[in-house]
């Protein structure tokens, strides 16, 4: 399956094949702030499955926890932020997260995972089967 993620102005877009692997949801004090949401969802494919078309820009932090630095590719015209590496160190190396959000689809695989839990807003209810975390499990997220 061909899936495609685009920002907010459509100038960056980045097509996926195949499934993602984890799909995972953040409440990270860090999503919620950058993406304006209570939480934020992140879809994992294999790097080499993945075309980015359209300039992005990088933001760099840390991730506090860890201590490694993941870097964050948005669109300079809207600001969304659309796709970011696995860092090194990382339990997903070689892959990389692509905003749930842009793919705009309704029916996208719903996550597997939730993460930072000690900071998600107790209204929201991961998916029934979903392994939760208190803080990360090593994904730099
Ligand atoms: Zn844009
Ligand atoms: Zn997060």
């Amino acid at each position: 399956m061909t899936r495609t993620a685009q920002c907010h102005c459509g100038k960056v877009s980045l097509t996926c094949e195949g499934e993602p692997d984890p799909v995972l949801m953040c409440s990270c004090e860090y999503c919620q702030r950058r993406t304006g949401a209570p939480f934020m969802i992140g879809a994992w494919f294999d790097e080499n499955k993945v075309t980015i078309e359209g300039q992005t820009k990088t933001f760099t932090r840390s991730n506090g926890d860890q201590g490694m630095l993941v870097s964050y590719e948005f669109c300079p015209e809207c600001g969304t932020t659309i796709w970011w590496p696995a860092p090194d160190g990382s339990a997903l190396k070689g892959k990389i997260s692509v905003a749930g959000g842009c793919f705009a689809d309704a029916n996208f695989p719903a996550p597997t995972l939730s993460i930072y839990e000690k900071h998600k807003h107790p209204w929201i209810s991961p998916p029934e089967g979903t392994t939760g975390f208190e803080t990360s499990f090593n994904t730099g997220d």
